[in-house]
């Protein structure tokens, strides 16, 4: 099995909800199969090396502010990141920075790096509560669970498609039933809780594209548990 290297960024100011839970889960289920795993944390100032994973989690307006001012400052990087192959997966605040903007309700627009062809605008109201969607990428039929809080609404755009479609909950803008978005091996959703240890075959897959490896199964009854304790409920 291939060294599995992990990008996090900006975790001392993204980091909401136990987002910080999606590096655990990528990690721990390579190691349970045999794999070394190394976690690079990236903060303010800091460059950026190659990963095979760059993860970025969620966070409030202020916090967005100064994260938007160091992707922008890696914009050019990280695109090539993404079109070599690197995984990429942002969560709520983060998400939203992986488009074109997203405009707070008070202050300036915060540019975000085009990873993805979506813009984020705050709505009236604040979207919380739990999530249950469905989705059929990796050309399986999956429901996807979490917690969202949010008052941004996010459009999609050109060739960058929901994760999945809304069943409970309100997912991208409460109107067009997406949750999330992707577009190469980008993928962003609003699910904290956090998101991937609460969806086993869902992490396992990213981890499959970024290792371009075939995983054996793992005994998943406490994490398919928690998932479908989720499914179907909205508090
Ligand atoms: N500040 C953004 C919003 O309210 C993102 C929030 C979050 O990451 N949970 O939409």
């Amino acid at each position: 099995m291939k060294q599995l290297r992990i990008g996090h960024l900006y975790p001392k100011l993204l980091n909401i909800y136990g987002d910080g839970g999606n590096i655990l889960a990528l990690k721990k289920r390579y190691e349970w199969r045999g794999g070394e795993v190394i976690v690079n944390e990236i903060n303010s100032g800091e460059s950026i090396s190659q990963n095979d994973i760059y993860f970025i989690g969620g966070g409030q307006d202020k916090q967005q502010i100064e994260v938007s001012r160091e992707l922008l400052a890696n914009k050019e990087f990280l695109i090539s990141e993404r079109d070599r192959g690197a995984v990429f997966l942002g969560i709520c605040g983060g998400y939203q920075l992986f488009g074109h903007y997203y405009q707070p309700h008070n202050g300036e627009k915060l540019l975000g790096i085009s990873l993805i062809d979506a813009y984020t605008v705050a709505g009236k109201e604040r979207f919380i509560g739990n999530v249950t969607a469905e989705t059929e990428l990796f050309g399986k039929k999956m429901t996807l669970v979490g917690f969202e809080n949010h008052s941004g609404l996010t459009y999609l755009q050109g060739e960058t498609k929901p994760l999945g479609k809304i069943l409970i909950g309100n997912g991208n803008n409460g109107a067009d039933k997406t949750e999330g978005g992707h577009f190469k091996n980008v993928f962003g959703t609003y699910l904290h809780g956090s998101f991937l240890p609460k969806n086993p075959e869902f992490t396992d897959c990213l981890l499959e594209l970024a290792t371009n490896e075939k995983l054996e199964p793992l005994d998943d009854k406490t994490e398919k548990n928690a998932h479908d304790a989720l499914i179907g409920k909205s508090y």
